[in-house]
């Protein structure tokens, strides 16, 4: 699927209805397992469509909004306040293609504190707590994702990364936390790498998927 057809979906949907009503993958009260906020309690809500095409992505069900069913923000906000979280992630897909101000408004309205992750490649529209910025190769970022950035997470599947990781590591706050976080699929090649770099270069930590290990979504 092209990176033609997910825009020509998302531009589809009324930019009304996108405000009221969202196209999500999946949402689940778990732990999240990487970055900043590891072994946190947290809401995730997937919200579908990405045009950014990882070669790794390992939500590649994600990409294709129009597969998945749009979902009410009020919806939403009941699916959290039943199992009485109080943190929310939202996740994608790429969640900034969509204006989420409308979401991230009902849900400050519930005292939920919010975090995004994202590739940066799509202003933000809504208000969130904490931005955790992945960059990718594939899609550029706007400049802005810079300064909103309370995390920078890149993460290494090719030793190229990490003279790539610094270059982005220049241009976020000097607040922002640096994290390093190998390609699942290629841990075992990395992680030494990412080991022993970060003992170089302090100013980084390591995240890894803990929820994978833990065996939950
Ligand atoms: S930005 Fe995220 S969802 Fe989109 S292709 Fe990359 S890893 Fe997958």
């Amino acid at each position: 699927m092209g990176a033609f057809f997910v825009i020509f979906v998302v531009m589809a949907m009324s930019k009304e209805r996108l405000k009221e009503e969202l196209p999500i993958m999946e949402f689940f009260y778990t732990i999240q397992g990487e970055g900043y906020h590891s072994g946190r309690a947290a809401f995730f809500i997937r919200i579908a469509g990405c045009d950014v095409g990882c070669a790794w992505c390992d939500v590649k069900e994600s990409w294709d909004a129009g597969a998945h069913e749009l979902k009410s923000i009020s919806y939403l906000i009941e699916q959290v306040k039943n199992v009485n979280a109080s943190f929310c992630v939202i996740t994608g897909g790429e969640p900034c293609m969509y204006d989420l101000s409308t979401l991230t408004a009902a849900l400050k309205n519930e005292n939920i504190e919010l975090a995004i992750e994202t590739s940066g490649c799509y202003e933000l529209k809504g208000k969130i707590d904490w931005y955790c910025f992945s960059p990718k190769k594939f899609k550029k970022p706007v400049e802005n994702a810079y300064s909103l950035a309370d995390e920078l997470k890149v993460i290494i599947s090719h030793p190229s990364d990490f003279e790539w990781a610094e270059s982005h590591a220049k241009k976020v706050n000097s607040t922002c936390k640096l994290y390093l976080q190998t390609e699942w699929s290629k841990q075992e090649r990395f992680l030494p790498l990412i080991i022993e770099y970060v003992k170089n270069n302090p100013k980084w930590k390591i995240s890894t998927q803990t929820h994978k290990h833990m065996n939950i979504p």
